[in-house]
């Protein structure tokens, strides 16, 4: 089977790199991929919300398989494209339709979904300009820190949380009536704050079934201790220490089983990915968000610590016949951390010359591209995330040292990485 893979970053080249090893995998295109896609199989030069040419490729390559890494072609409906095409039936597609893609292209949307499923998550209401001077009012009784998101994709920056409610009323009037955000804040959440801590859940499902993923727990901060500003993700560990059996139990019957259960009772097509975004308050897990694909840089910590056949668990799930199939975990721990341009998440140059990929990382660790580009056979930086070093081993500690050596074999001008993945553990 030929298998075609949407998107540029570590996450792609980490799904290249696993489903290269799939007994099913015959041809392997990554569109448009990166200097390290390029060694898994073959880059095709256009973007993933290229629809036309992502059908024209299709076609002209006999893709069996595929796999959607981003949201932005889900929320624009690539899936409904593909399959309202008679030319493109025996196609199998990883990622949902138009419509169970709202889950994450808009956070009222997903919002309803839990209250109508009683899937535990922040209280919460949401405004537009009809209500705006409502809005106003409820943020001025709003217990503090009050939660503003805006409800459209906003590349990760569309949240604010706000210490103040002079700052709540500021930013809800900047987000709705000066457009803040774009369209993507015509209609903001107002959410309660939950005070606790993070992890990052996956399923995979056929929109009946669903198999569980080995989770993780990602490092969002520029800084180490997580201080400073947010970024893509800096690194991520898996397994997570506090997500014990009990824990994860209460995940599963509160919090998957229902959302799946939602699927099929509302008739929603979901064929893929499941990320939630999860925080265990007072030891109970609570959703605060979903999004419709996996996670970068979770992908490359969770992919490297599943031990079965990815390629023919995807093809079961695209085909809806997810029913027994199992993707044991490695039990191994996984630490990625990735290294950044001088200046991420803020202004940073390009184009720096990447010294030391010569060297093959040591028996156990792994080192995806990200953000990279073949400059006439070199490689160099082209991204704010360049470079993501995992490593599977016994301990968490031992894994984050791995990686920690595959990064000092290598070197680029201003390059940056934390030091502390897995620090509280
Ligand atoms: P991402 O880049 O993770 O996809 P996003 O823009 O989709 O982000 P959310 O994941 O909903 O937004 O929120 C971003 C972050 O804000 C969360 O990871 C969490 O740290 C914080 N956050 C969101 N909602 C709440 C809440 N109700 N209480 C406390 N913190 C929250």
């Amino acid at each position: 089977m030929n298998i075609l893979i949407l998107g540029s970053g570590g996450r792609e080249h980490a799904f290249a790199w696993k489903l290269r090893q799939s007994p099913l995998c015959e041809e392997l295109f990554i569109a448009p991929g990166n200097p390290g896609t390029a060694q898994c199989g073959s880059n095709l030069p256009f973007a993933a919300t290229d629809f036309d040419a992502v059908r024209a490729a299709v076609l002209q390559r006999g893709i069996g398989l595929l796999v959607i890494g981003p949201e932005e072609p889900l929320v624009k409906g690539l899936v409904d494209f593909l399959k309202e095409d008679p030319a493109l039936q025996g196609l199998a597609i990883i990622g949902p339709a138009r419509e169970a893609a709202q889950l994450e292209g808009s956070k009222a949307y997903a919002k309803a979904f839990m209250a109508r499923h009683r899937i535990p998550t922040a209280s919460y209401r949401e405004f537009t300009i009809d209500n705006l001077d409502e809005g106003l009012a409820y943020v001025r009784q709003h217990p503090l820190p009050v939660v503003l998101k805006a409800d459209g994709l906003a590349a990760g920056k569309g949240v604010l949380i706000c210490q103040t409610h002079d700052e709540a009323a500021t930013e809800l009037e900047a987000m709705i009536r000066a457009a803040k955000f774009g369209a993507a804040s015509a209609r903001v959440v107002v959410e309660q704050f939950l005070d606790g801590i993070e992890l990052s859940v996956f399923i995979l499902t056929d929109g009946k079934d669903y198999v569980l993923l080995p989770e993780a727990k990602d490092y969002k901060r520029i800084g180490e201790g997580d201080s400073g500003l947010n970024t893509g993700g800096m690194g991520a560990i898996s397994p997570v220490p506090f997500a014990d059996a009990a824990f994860m139990e209460q995940v599963r019957t509160r919090i998957i089983e229902p959302t799946v259960r939602g699927f099929e009772a509302e008739g929603l097509d979901y064929k893929g990915f499941v990320f939630f975004g999860l925080i265990k308050v007072g030891g109970e897990p609570y959703v605060i968000e979903y999004n419709c694909r996996m996670g970068d840089p979770e992908t490359e910590a969770v992919l490297p610590r599943i031990a079965g056949d990815l390629g023919a668990a995807l093809l079961a799930t695209a085909q809806g016949r997810l029913k027994g199939v199992q993707l044991p975990a490695d039990p191994h721990h996984a630490a990625t951390i990735m290294a950044v341009s001088g200046g991420y998440p803020g202004d940073y140059g390009k184009g720096f010359a990447i010294e030391g990929l010569a060297l093959r990382p040591a028996e156990g660790s792994y080192l995806f591209h990200a953000g990279t580009a073949d400059k006439s056979g070199h490689i160099v930086t082209a991204g704010g995330r360049v470079l993501c070093a995992t490593t599977l081993a016994p301990t968490l500690a031992e894994a984050v040292a791995g990686s920690k050596k595959t990064l000092e074999g290598i070197s680029f001008e201003g390059m940056y990485y934390r030091k502390d993945i897995g620090y509280e553990f």
